[in-house]
């Protein structure tokens, strides 16, 4: 093993975890958080955001923030969705280090101090690649397959498959996502787009430890919509290949009934022929208007510049 580059003594740690209605799973969360990260020999900081919980993981963290100075309390003013509150969540960490983290201990926090060595080692962003995915239904691991391989493909910057948003990172990484403007945050991406030395660890994902899943399958399928069209412009490029791919076709067609017209003569049969086409080209063309539409609705919401999320409540942030 190569000598360490960087020390973490004195260094500050900032966990980020977004809670929504994650009640039942606080006390096993803290607890493990406790026997894990509190050992590492950082100064720790646990930076919670609630984002609109309709059961009382609000009301109960404000109680365990008044019983732990190491808690930071966001209270988010509506449900916003979990790349918003970890968004708020990063932006109001003050670590060296950050670390964001599911309240369910999916990411399960006994890595972080492996992450830790290997930040040490120089490493900017260490992050977590689900190397066994049996804790998912086969239909879920399909589809992000499905969704990782289409993304790499299309997209500018590729994004390291079966990795979610469990990583530690330098602060110089998170000033950059900070940086940027965009209110579409597809955290996975932004996190590959930045850059910086990245290195991953394979780790097995285990089943949420208590509540449910606040993710059915719409909410993935939208997720995926947002992510190719924030790093990738090829599903509106690809229409200019199909538009010469068609063109070509019509043109072959053309030559084939004039060779026909003079070989044997006019034909008028070829409705069930002329149908196919027209529908056809139709649905090709309402494929395409619904594409252009995906990109100027995003164009939209990005002009507006409305702010990514918006805090009722912040508790534990002064001292
Ligand atoms: N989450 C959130 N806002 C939401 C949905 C989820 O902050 O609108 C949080 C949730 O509390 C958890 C993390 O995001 O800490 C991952 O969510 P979940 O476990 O429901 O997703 P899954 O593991 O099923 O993909
Ligand atoms: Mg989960």
């Amino acid at each position: 093993m190569t000598p360490p580059m960087r020390s973490r003594a004195g260094k500050r740690l900032s966990v980020v975890i977004p809670m929504h209605n994650e009640a039942e799973v606080l006390d096993i969360l803290f607890k493990r958080l406790d026997e894990t990260v509190a050992p590492l020999g950082l100064d720790l900081e646990i930076v919670c955001v609630d984002d609109g919980s309709r059961d009382n993981t609000y009301a109960l963290m404000v109680e365990r923030a008044a019983g732990d100075r190491r808690i930071r309390l966001i209270g988010l003013s509506r449900n916003f969705g979990k790349e918003a509150a970890l968004t708020a969540g990063l932006e109001a960490a003050s670590g060296d280090l950050i670390v964001p983290l599911d309240a369910d201990l999916q990411d399960p926090p006994e890595l972080i101090g492996e992450f830790l060595s290997l930040w040490e080692q120089g490493y900017d962003v260490v992050y977590g690649v689900r190397a066994d995915r049996s804790s998912d239904t086969a239909v879920k691991r399909w589809t992000a397959n499905a969704f990782y391989r289409l993304f790499n493909v299309v997209s500018d910057q590729a994004i390291p498959a079966s990795t979610g948003d469990f990583r530690l990172m330098d602060r110089a990484v998170v000033e950059a996502i900070r940086a940027l403007p965009e209110r579409n945050r597809f955290m996975k991406g932004l996190f590959a787009w930045v850059g910086f030395k990245q290195v991953g660890v394979p780790y097995t994902r285990p089943i949420r430890a208590a509540g449910s899943s606040s993710w059915p399958y719409g909410r993935l399928f939208r997720f995926a919509i947002d992510g190719m069209t924030s790093f990738s412009t090829a599903p509106l490029r690809v229409w200019t290949l199909v538009g010469i791919g068609a063109a070509f076709l019509a043109v072959l067609a053309a030559l084939a009934i004039v060779v026909q017209v003079l070989v044997v003569g006019r034909q008028v049969p070829g409705y069930a022929s002329l149908m196919v086409v027209i529908l056809f080209a139709f649905a090709v063309q309402m494929v395409a208007l619904g594409v252009l539409g995906e990109y100027i609705g995003r164009m939209y919401q990005e002009v507006k510049g409305r702010p990514i999320y918006l805090v009722r409540e912040r508790v534990g942030f002064d001292g």
